[in-house]
C-alpha cells in the first residue's frame, strides 16, 4: 500500500494535534485522499462533505450530547467503515465504542504497520462494496432500458422499480419515486378493484404465488387517469440465483383485456338494444335468487307492436326498440338488470325490492313510455306490465311463468297497465 497510493479516501478525526498531523502525513503517502478534523463537529462536517471510504476516529471525541464518535458517524452512514483509535484512560467510553461493531481498534499512539494492516482490511471491503454498488448500478441501468415495466424485490420489499414502471406511476425514475415515499404497490389492485392492504409484501405474494405455474394478472391504476379503467398487466417473476432477489415484470395486456371484455359483452347482450340477452339474464336471475330474499321481476311487452312495424316499417320498429331500451336504462337503478327477453318483450330484475317497490317502478316505466315520443312514430306507444315478487323456494322457471302470466293478464285487461302476479 505504501508503494503506490490506493484510491481510497480517509478522514482522520483525532484531538491530539501532533498525532493527527503525523498520521495525515503518513497516510498521505499511502492513499489518494486524506482529510483531517480535530473535534466531533468538524469531523461530522467533513464526513458529510467528503464521504470518506474509511474514518479513523479518536474514541474520546464526542458531540455536545455526549454521543460517541462511532454513533455519530454511523448515524450518517450505517455501513461506514470506522477504525477507532483508543487509549486506556477512559474505560467506560471504550466499552461503549466496542459495542458499535467497529472495523478495527488501534491503540494510541498509532503504530504505522498496524494502521496499514487495518486499512488494508477495510479497503478490501470498500472495494468490494464499490464493485457491488457498480454491479447494482449496471443492473439498474439494464433494467431501465428493459422495455417492459419491472422491479426488483427482496423479502417482500421493492428494492428497485425500473424507469418504465416509475414513468407509469408518474415519476421520472426510481429515485424520484423513492424520494416521494411512493412505491408501485400504491397503484396495484386486484382484478375486482379492491386494493391490497399491508404494504408491498401482500401484493407481491399474491402476484407471485403461482403454484399452478400460471401467469398472473394484476391491475395497475393509471395515475394519469385515476378514475378510468386500470391497466391490465400479466405479471411474471424469476429469481436471481443466490441473491434472494426476484425480478418481477409486467406486460401490458390491456388491449387483450379490452377485447376479452368486448367479446364477453357481445356474448351477453342483445346487439340491437344492448340490453342483456335472455341467456345471461337467466344466469343473473339464478345468482340473485341464491342470495336475495326480496327479489322482484317486471316483464313488459309493447302494445300492438306488429301494427307499428306494419305501418311505419321494420326500421322504425327497430328504433322504437332501441329508444324504449334507452328509456328503461335511464330510469332503473344501477343495481337493476335489464334484458330483452325476445321480440318486443323485456324484463327488469330488481334486487332488494319488494312488491310495492317493483309496482312503483313498473308504473313509472309505463308512464314514461306512454309520455314519450318515438322517432318516426306520430302516435302514442304504450306497453303492458306484469310484476311479481319471488316466493321462498320458488324456481326461476316458476317465477318467470308467474310474471309472464301477470303480463298476459295486463294485455287481457286492456293493455297499458300494470298487473301484479
Ligand atoms: P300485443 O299488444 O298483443 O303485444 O300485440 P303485438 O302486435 O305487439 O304482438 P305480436 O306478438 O303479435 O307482435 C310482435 C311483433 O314484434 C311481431 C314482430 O315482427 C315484431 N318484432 C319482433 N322482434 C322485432 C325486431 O327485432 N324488430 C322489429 N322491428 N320488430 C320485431
Ligand atoms: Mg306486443
Ligand atoms: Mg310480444
Amino acid at each position: 500500500m505504501a508503494r503506490s497510493r490506493q484510491r481510497l479516501s480517509i478522514l482522520v478525526a483525532l484531538e491530539d494535534d501532533y498525532e493527527r498531523e503525523r498520521l495525515v502525513e503518513m497516510l498521505g503517502r499511502a492513499v489518494s485522499s486524506v482529510a483531517a478534523a480535530a473535534d466531533a463537529a468538524t469531523a461530522l462536517e467533513r464526513f458529510r462533505a467528503e464521504s470518506p471510504d474509511v474514518t479513523l476516529v479518536d474514541m474520546n471525541l464526542s458531540d455536545s450530547h455526549g454521543n460517541d464518535p462511532v454513533t455519530l458517524i454511523r448515524r450518517e452512514r450505517e455501513d461506514a467503515p470506522v477504525i477507532v483509535v483508543y487509549d486506556s484512560y477512559n474505560p467506560r467510553r471504550l466499552l461503549e465504542v466496542v459495542e458499535r461493531n467497529v472495523d478495527a481498534f488501534i491503540r494510541s499512539p498509532v503504530d504505522q504497520d498496524r494502521l496499514l494492516t487495518a486499512l488494508r482490511r477495510c479497503a478490501r471491503n470498500v472495494f468490494l462494496r464499490r464493485r457491488l454498488r457498480q454491479a447494482d448500478r449496471d443492473l439498474h441501468r439494464l433494467l431501465d432500458a428493459f422495455p417492459a415495466m419491472a422491479l426488483l424485490e427482496k423479502d417482500g420489499r421493492v428494492i428497485y422499480a425500473n424507469r418504465p414502471l416509475a414513468n407509469y406511476c408518474g415519476y421520472e425514475d426510481h429515485e424520484a419515486m423513492n424520494a416521494d415515499g411512493a412505491g408501485p404497490g400504491e397503484y396495484m389492485e386486484r382484478l375486482d378493484g379492491t386494493v391490497y392492504e399491508g404494504g408491498d409484501e401482500r401484493w407481491i405474494a399474491a402476484v407471485t404465488d403461482d403454484r399452478l405455474d400460471v401467469d398472473h394478472v394484476a391491475h395497475l391504476v393509471n395515475p394519469a387517469n385515476p378514475d378510468g379503467l386500470p391497466g391490465v398487466f400479466s405479471v411474471n417473476h424469476s429469481s436471481l440465483p443466490g441473491s434472494g432477489i426476484r425480478l418481477i415484470s409486467f406486460h401490458d395486456v390491456s388491449a387483450l383485456e379490452d377485447e376479452r371484455r368486448h367479446l364477453a359483452d357481445e356474448a351477453s347482450t342483445d346487439p340491437l338494444t344492448r340490453a342483456l340477452n335472455r341467456r345471461s339474464f337467466l344466469r343473473i336471475l339464478e345468482e340473485c335468487a341464491v342470495r336475495d330474499r326480496t327479489l322482484s321481476l317486471i316483464m313488459f311487452d309493447i302494445d300492438h307492436f306488429k301494427s307499428i312495424n306494419d305501418t311505419y316499417g321494420h326500421d322504425v320498429g327497430d328504433s322504437v326498440l332501441r329508444e324504449i331500451s334507452a328509456l328503461v336504462r335511464s330510469d332503473i337503478r344501477r343495481s337493476d338488470f335489464f334484458a330483452r327477453w325476445g321480440g318486443e318483450e323485456f324484463m327488469v330484475l330488481l334486487p332488494a325490492s319488494d312488491m310495492d317497490r317493483a309496482v312503483e317502478a313498473a308504473e313509472r316505466l309505463r308512464e314514461a313510455v306512454e309520455a314519450s315520443d318515438f322517432t318516426g312514430v306520430p302516435r302514442q306507444i304504450t306497453s303492458s306490465f306484469g310484476v311479481a315478487m319471488r316466493r321462498p323456494a320458488e324456481s326461476s322457471d316458476e317465477f318467470v311463468k308467474r310474471v309472464d302470466q301477470a303480463l298476459y293478464d295486463a294485455k287481457e285487461g286492456g293493455r297499458n297497465q300494470v298487473v301484479v302476479g
